[in-house]
């Protein structure tokens, strides 16, 4: 599936790659549908996608079915997951530990494919070998997943704690899951709605339904003995949802700003609240190949069960339909078999 501009993505017959020096041809095995893919198709991405046309879809496992000289850590047939993107090692946020924030960061795309040709860069630092027993279809979902593990890391969530995690896309319940793998307890804030009612059943300790309470921070007091939780997560990327997770953390809170807001917008901020209860404010961005490896881990574990996010499954020639469904709020991700 080739991306060729805002609503304009097209099915065409390409040449199999073949493997430059330093990079490796996956067959893909399973890919998965993200809200990114939505958004980009219908306004471009000028971080992910520079150019057009180009191969599209970024979340994906597969299997490799070619080497390229000089590359010794794979073999033919090794099943793997790859992210979408490598850090340059070189930048001053890559020396400073921060990856996820390279100022060169490398992305690359076409999961919607039977074949992906991975560049060196991505070959040597951010491709994962995976367990026989971690299906693909599993293992696909490493990236978002790795996303939302920088973010729970950098909350410093432990077991415990109360999360709230405002929103309940794809990202919002990964957030919720790894949360509660640590034992801490989870609080959802969800809209009503067939997926609301549908993800209830993923058995965190509470789910709260935004359209039906007046005051949704007060809700969330009252669902933490009227302190506060321990730890707010915005996945909704909505500037006024910020402000509610803000004013959901009790004394000495953290925040994690995991949505991304519409550029140009902003919030207010109690700063009495902010210095005199010591709340902590983080944003969390992308992913670094360390947490590409202890997504692969979590998920090779049991520690995250993702297949209760998977609403539909569909063939490669179906992309278009899975994103169009995804627009439309009729599903949650739709997995790509070819
Ligand atoms: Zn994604
Ligand atoms: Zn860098």
């Amino acid at each position: 599936m080739v991306f060729h501009g805002p609503g304009d993505l097209r099915r065409e017959e390409l040449p199999v790659p073949a493997p430059a020096a330093g990079e490796l041809v996956l067959r893909i095995d399973a890919a998965l549908t993200c809200g990114t893919d939505v958004k980009t198709l219908r306004r471009g991405h000028p971080v992910m996608i520079p150019k057009v046309p180009t191969v599209f879809g970024h979340e994906f496992a597969g299997t490799v079915a070619a080497v390229g000289p000089g590359v010794s850590a794979f073999r033919e047939g090794d099943r793997v997951v790859a992210a979408n993107s490598a850090p340059c090692g070189a930048c001053a946020s890559c020396r400073a530990g921060r990856p996820n924030l390279c100022e060169d960061l490398l992305f690359v795309n076409g999961a919607y494919g039977e074949f992906i040709a991975l560049p060196p860069r991505l070959v040597s630092r951010n491709v994962v070998p995976l367990a026989a027993s971690l299906a693909a279809e599993r293992a696909a979902f490493a990236e978002p997943l790795a996303c939302a593990l920088l973010a729970i890391e950098r909350a410093r969530v432990e077991s415990g704690q109360t999360v709230v995690v405002f929103g309940h896309g794809p990202l919002g319940c990964l957030l919720g899951m790894l949360a509660a793998s640590r034992q801490a307890r989870v609080v959802m804030v969800g809209k009503s709605g067939w997926r609301f009612d549908r993800l209830k059943q993923l058995g965190f300790a509470r789910w709260l339904d935004a359209t039906a309470a007046g005051n949704i921070v007060e809700e969330v007091r009252g669902a933490t003995a009227g302190r506060g939780a321990d730890v707010a997560v915005d996945a909704t990327g909505r500037p006024e949802v910020w402000e509610q997770a803000v004013d959901s953390v009790g004394r000495g809170g953290s925040v994690v700003f995991f949505g991304g807001c519409a550029p140009g917008t902003s919030i207010r901020l109690d700063t009495r609240r902010t210095h005199y209860e010591e709340l902590t404010l983080l944003g969390a961005f992308h992913h670094t190949p360390e947490m590409i490896r202890r997504a692969v881990q979590a998920l090779e574990s049991g520690a995250v069960v993702p297949d209760s996010l998977i609403s539909h499954r569909m063939r490669l020639e179906e992309v278009g339909r899975a994103l169009d469904l995804m627009a439309k709020g009729e599903a949650l991700k739709v997995l790509i078999e070819s």
